[in-house]
């Protein structure tokens, strides 16, 4: 079922899933198990060889989290995917798996807080450092920070937690022009809302823990490709070198990752380098449950943007507000690059300075009642977060500052409740902060 001609809505309940191949179960089967027969000493034999696919352990690939690969790669009509047990594990296998043996990555600090720490203070230990540029808005800045020993470009599609879009398609030509892949955290934008491979992203990943998932029950992540890039280029030797594990069967010539798997290398190596060796692996039961959640991502999404331009508008009129930051906001910068890389909407997610003293905020934080005090993003329910105090707490005021993360940050995830009942809650804590300052 990984017709590229279905449409998105066909794909998001259907892709990977034939019945006829689980027993005719309608609902994809949760197969919870750690291993599986290998039947005969010859089809061991030929599984172990790679001359037959075929499921040998969990911890490498498993029939119910292959649905879940399967229809990402669908989705974002890609060749191949990855499936492993969080976010961060997949922007670190992917980045692993470009810049391994060391190197550097270029990218932006308008990052997830747990991407932009481990770029800057992790990384390096395992000998690949980061290059943050100094202006995002400006795609010659990426260019100026290209190194020889550069690996890849890292953004977000859009930014966590300002939502401010970046110029993609500038960014994918600086990349490509330096023989570099572009890597893009699609978590903000999710598949419905950007099609990344379309606007220049070689390797996506996502956490889908936020809005593919949707409903806050479930880690996981993914990492898609679509067996463009050409990595038989001078920067990434380990894709090339012939490897003992993929040797031929018959005669034992030694080969590389990507004669065995020239149409998705990326995603192949991540699997039997990384899901093989630091084991980071989707439980079956997880990916269930994250095909659940896919199942309905136009549908969330789209409520989820309508209610998030009411909340929107709401803030833009409210006098306890000092700033809004969502493309759809008036005069806000991003206007142009949100309605040519987001057509459908540039997210639910989104900032708001609030307009009183640190007291207020924590009286209003304190006050709200619908939405939930909590640090995740695209959850069926509203939640909302002092960012600077919290995702974002990892970084010092200098690199807050660098992240455009202001003091009187807070950040909202508009989920699928009604937008007025939504408002109302925000309205009353606005008043509970605002007065309780006068007493
Ligand atoms: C949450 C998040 C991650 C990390 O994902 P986990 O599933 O929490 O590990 C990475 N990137 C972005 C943009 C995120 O919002």
């Amino acid at each position: 079922m990984a017709d590229h001609n279905l449409g998105f809505d066909t794909l998001k309940v259907r892709a990977g899933y034939d019945s006829r191949e689980h027993n005719y179960a309608v609902a994809v089967p949760i197969y919870q198990t750690a291993s599986y027969d290998l039947g005969s000493v010859g089809r061991a034999e030929k599984l172990f060889g790679m001359e037959e696919a075929g499921y040998l352990y969990t911890r490498i690939a498993n029939p119910t989290v292959a649905v879940l690969e399967q229809r990402l790669t669908a989705l974002d009509k890609g060749t191949g995917a990855v499936a492993v047990a969080s976010g961060m594990a997949a922007v670190t296998y992917a980045l692993l798996n470009l810049a391994e043996g060391g190197g550097r990555i270029v990218t932006t600090p308008r990052l997830y807080g747990g991407s932009f720490d481990a770029l800057k203070h992790l990384y390096p230990k395992f000998g690949v450092h980061v290059d943050f540029v100094e202006d995002s808005d400006d795609p010659e800045a990426f260019r100026r920070a290209v190194r020889p020993d550069t690996k890849a470009i890292l953004i977000e599609s859009i930014s966590n937690p300002n939502s401010t879009i970046l110029d993609i398609e500038a960014i994918a030509a600086v990349a490509h022009e330096n023989g570099l892949p572009l890597v893009i955290d699609n978590t903000f934008g999710t598949p419905y809302l950007f099609d990344s491979f379309a606007h220049g992203a070689d390797i996506i990943v996502y956490s889908a823990t936020k809005a593919i998932g949707g409903h806050g029950t479930t880690l996981g992540g993914v990492i898609v490709e679509n067996g463009k890039f050409d990595w038989a280029g001078g920067r990434f030797p380990h894709f090339a070198e012939p490897q003992y594990l993929l040797r031929e069967q018959e005669t034992g010539r030694e080969r590389s990752i990507l004669e065995v798997f020239p149409e998705a290398p990326f995603t192949a190596r991540v699997r039997l380098s990384y899901l093989a060796y630091f084991g980071a692996a989707l439980s079956p039961f997880d990916a269930f449950l994250l095909l659940q959640g896919t199942e309905t991502l136009s549908e969330r999404i789209s409520k989820q943007v309508a209610n998030a331009l009411r909340i929107v508008d709401y803030l833009q009129k409210n006098d306890r507000v000092s700033w809004v930051s969502h493309p759809a906001a008036d005069g806000n910068p991003y206007q142009a690059l949100a309605a040519r890389y987001f057509p459908k909407g540039a997210g639910s997610i989104f900032t708001f300075g609030f307009g009183g003293n640190e007291e207020q905020l924590r009286t209003f934080l304190n006050a709200v009642k619908l939405f939930s005090y909590h640090a995740n993003v695209g959850d069926a329910r509203s939640l909302i977060i002092n960012s600077p105090k919290t995702t974002h707490g990892e970084l010092n005021a200098e690199d807050q500052a660098a992240a455009g993360i202001t003091p009187d940050t807070i950040r909202l995830s508009i989920g699928l409740e009604d937008a007025d009942d939504l408002i109302r809650d925000l309205e009353q804590a606005f008043a509970a902060a605002f007065v309780e300052s006068l007493v």
